[in-house]
């Protein structure tokens, strides 16, 4: 007999933390403790956590299709993953307390990674700010050993936003760091291009979703024209069938796609992602999304295992240590890298 308990929990943010969607102090995740008869004594765990007004799946009545979709695989004992597409992050809770019971010491996939062999390294996520602590956090980063960092933009004004970049590219040429921007759908299509080629002068990796997302043709039409290189990530949300994803793919051409297992299909669906990125050449990177540790956990250890050695690009995995009261998981950040440690 296969039995699972749901146990609603909020975590609390050390510091309140600014997204596209506000300002969260707390973060409510499902978390499933699975348990079967022929493994006495064994729990798997696995994190349930959809981004309230991001998900596809932040619903109202959440519970109640976490518990039929739970109950669906206590019969069967197999994943129901169709039934599941539209819920990807009821799907990756599943998928990763699945593996993590058959897993010891919450070592879901066997890679370099997992034995601890291997770091994966990340990029550092820097807040805009006014000048003189944007420089700071630069600095910080710089001195914690990141090569890459990410900053949101389109939280102050663009003007004060392109001076603070020319200023870091001052401080900080190519050579020493990577810039990657968030602009988390900021821009709109009237100066989009305009604005996408004067952050081009300062040799900016790549500009996460410039607009927002479900406007196929106009994003299409920038990745065409723009020197800057995008990466498609909220674009993804809501787009769980492989037909779509392909059409959406051939449609807007993008250079990169950003992965979150969370929302954009639990693992099964990230794979696929991956691949059919991969079989047009288009680039992508993993990416948590505000879990506990427990789903950073299996986020990290799925990204060592879809990229396995071919992982060139910093990951987006530094969205651990931010809670107070997180779930202890045998993984640690030291310097630009996530590490898997016993
Ligand atoms: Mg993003």
């Amino acid at each position: 007999m296969i039995h699972i308990d749901i146990e609603p929990r909020i975590f609390h943010f050390k510091q309140p933390a600014g997204t596209s969607r506000g300002v969260y102090t707390e973060r409510k995740s499902w978390m499933i403790h699975l348990q079967d008869d022929s493994m006495p004594g064994k729990i798997g765990i696995g994190e349930c956590a959809p981004l309230p007004d991001l998900s596809c799946d932040a619903i109202a009545d959440y519970d109640k299709i976490l518990r039929a979709m739970c109950d669906m695989y206590c019969i069967k004992g197999e994943i129901p993953y169709e039934a599941l597409r539209p819920y990807p992050s009821m799907l990756f809770g599943l998928e990763t307390a699945v593996m993590d019971l058959k897993a010891e010491n919450h070592r879901i996939f066997d890679t370099p990674f997992s034995r601890g062999e291997k770091g994966i390294t990340i990029n550092g996520l820097v807040w805009m700010g006014n000048y003189q602590e944007m420089l700071q956090r630069m600095q910080n980063k710089i001195d914690e050993g990141f090569h890459c960092i990410k900053i949101k933009i389109g939280a102050i004004d663009f003007e004060k936003e392109i001076e603070l970049i020319k200023i870091i590219r001052k401080h900080f040429p190519k050579k020493v760091i990577e810039i990657r921007v968030d602009a988390n759908g900021g821009f709109n299509m009237n100066d989009a291009l305009q604005k996408m080629e004067r952050l081009a002068k300062y040799d900016i990796h790549s500009i996460e979703q410039p607009i927002k997302q479900k406007q196929w043709k106009e994003m299409a039409s920038l990745c065409k024209s723009s020197t800057l290189d995008i990466a498609l990530d909220e674009e993804l949300i809501g787009i769980n069938i492989p037909d779509m994803k392909r059409e959406m793919l051939d449609t807007i051409q993008p250079k990169y796609v950003v992965i979150k297992p969370s929302l954009h299909g639990g693992m099964k669906g990230s794979k696929e992602w991956i691949d059919m990125a991969g079989e047009r050449g288009i680039g992508s990177w993993i990416t948590s999304a505000l879990e506990s540790n427990v789903g950073l956990n299996a986020v990290a250890q799925l990204c060592a295992y879809l990229y396995g050695d071919t992982i060139t690009m910093p990951q987006g995995l530094g969205t651990g240590q931010l809670f107070n009261d997180n779930i202890q998981m045998p993984i640690v950040m030291e310097g630009e890298k996530i590490w898997f440690k016993l």
